[in-house]
Order: structure tokens, then sequence, then C-alpha cells
């Protein structure tokens, strides 16, 4: 720090009085990192430019298998917070490892609070009626983690952005009307998305649909829908597990198929055409959060000609 006024100092000496001192701030200002782009338009929502955030996993690429290099530490060690999903990928390790290497960074696990639903490969269960015996300790669990996708839930987001406020309330306590007043704006127009999309979900034809990776839980858990996915416990399926997706989809007259940029398409191209559906490309990882929410909504409402 003083090594840094010094610096300052003598730069000033150097252009003289005046003008020179009054950088743009871009560089003095505070910065926020997050996992997905989702996170950087909510919090862009609460903080305005009080702060620069720079978000980890770049556009498409998922978030399961991305490995930041590590140079990407360094950066992460300047930051005030670094806001986890909580639960994603890399997250927990990276997040263990920047608090030994930069204990000043806060960590926030954005996802603390929210009704949590179990992960991967637990999408086939409500078709299946009982779990396999187990041996009476929940092993049969053993490989479900908790679902990490809470943000394709406006409901969820609500809980999500109340931790993201807290933490840089905390950070800059002399911002704090600012940071509540974008909190409440923000808070009112996701009530209006939760609402359009409530309103477009009325009476659609089918309530299941099939995606490749299993983005849309939470989504599918606010509006009474069913999510399949094609991705097993994160691999590709096997044939039989493709067979037992078609047997549904026939039963349940899914006629959408969602594929998601960084993920195979191809299981999911072959299972749409077995069954007739459409096959859309959706980006849960969108910057534009309530945009795409919308417009997996409108894609569900759609008119088809059955
Ligand atoms: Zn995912």
């Amino acid at each position: 720090m003083q090594k840094y006024l010094f610096i300052v100092l003598l730069s000033s000496l150097a252009l003289g009085c005046g003008s020179g001192t009054k950088n743009g701030n871009a560089e003095d200002k505070r910065v926020l990192t997050v996992t997905i782009e989702p996170q950087r338009y909510f919090l862009d929502q609460i903080v305005g430019d009080a702060f620069t955030v720079n978000t980890l996993v770049p556009p498409g690429t998922s978030p399961e298998t991305y490995e930041p290099a590590p140079s990407v530490m360094i950066d992460m060690g300047k930051s005030d917070i670094y806001f986890m999903v909580g639960g994603l990928g890399f997250e927990n390790a990276w997040s263990k490892r920047l608090t030994e290497n930069n204990p000043d960074v806060t960590i926030v696990n954005c996802s603390e609070g929210i009704d949590l639903m179990e992960g991967h490969g637990h999408n086939h269960d409500h078709a299946h009626g009982h779990h396999d015996q187990a041996d009476g300790h929940g092993h049969a669990h053993s490989h479900g983690a908790m679902d990490p996708h809470v943000w394709s839930s406006p409901l969820a987001v609500k809980i999500f952005i109340r931790n993201m406020l807290g933490a840089v309330v905390k950070a800059d306590p002399d911002n704090e009307e600012i940071f509540r007043t974008g909190f409440d704006e923000f808070s009112v127009k996701i009530d209006r998305t939760d609402s359009l999309i409530r309103n477009l979900l009325v009476n659609i034809p089918s309530k299941s649909f099939i995606i490749y990776h299993p983005a849309l839980g939470y989504f599918a858990r606010d509006y009474g829908l069913y999510q399949y996915s094609v991705e097993f416990e994160g691999k590709s399926p096997s044939p039989s597990q493709i067979k037992e997706l078609v047997d549904i989809a026939r039963k349940e007259k899914i006629n959408t198929v969602f594929i998601q940029r960084g993920f195979d398409t191809k299981n999911a191209a072959v299972i749409a055409q077995e069954i007739g559906a459409e096959v859309f490309e959706i980006d849960p990882l969108r910057y534009e959060w309530d945009e795409e929410l919308l417009r997996i909504a409108t894609i569900l409402a759609r008119e088809t000609d059955e």
C-alpha cells in the first residue's frame, strides 16, 4: 500500500499539478468476480457501475467441465468478492484454493438459502415409481449431488440476489442506498418476468420437455413442468437410456427438445427425430437472463400442428 502511494505521488510530481492525477476510474474500480454471465447481469442491476464485474466461464463453455487457467487465480485474488453459484464444476475446488492464496477475498455462495433439488441422474425417477433397494443409508443417492442450476428459477434468483446484495453492501457500505434501489427495481422486474412466464405456460400442449443437459430443473419446478435430460449423470446416454427416453416422450407427447451450446447435440437430434419433436438451441448462460427465460417459455407455448 505504501509503495503504491509512493508511486502515485511520484507520477503526479512528474506530471506537475492538476489534470494528470485524475485518471479514468476504470483502473481504480473495485472488482467482483462471478462464475457465469447471468450472475454478472444480476450484479450489474444492483451495483450499477460502482464495481467492475468479471465472469470466469467464457461464452459457449460448459461450467461443469471448465477449468480456469492458473493465471485466473491471480485475477481472482484482486477481487473484493468471488460470487460462486454454489457447487458448479470447478467452484468448490477453486474457492478453497482462493481462500488459501488470498484470505482477503470474500467468497459468497449465492445459492445459500435456496431449497435445492437433487441433481443429475434422478430425473427419470418419477417414471419408475421406486428406487433400487439401497442398504438403508441412502447409498442410492451417492452419485446425486445437488442440482446447481438454480438460476433457471426466478423465485430462486430472488434469494440468490439477496445474497449478492448483502455482500456488496458489506464491501461498500457508502453505496448501500444505490445498491438497495437497484435491488428493489430488479426484484420488481423478476416478479414481472415470473408472471409473464406463468401466463405463457397456461394450457401448453405438453408439460414435459427433453433437454440435453439438465439446466432447467428449477424452472420446471417453478412452473409445474417435467424436465427429462438426455445426458445421464453428466455422460452420454446408453442405447437403452435413449430407448427409455423415447418411450416416455411418446407417452407424454413431448414436442420440444432443447440443446445448449457447449454440449453434445447429436443424441438429442436422434431422439427428436424419433419422436417427431422440434429441436431448439437455448442459452441458459446468457447475460440477458430474463429475456432467455421468456424465450424458453415462448418456445414451450408455441402452437404445434398436433
Ligand atoms: Zn449445467
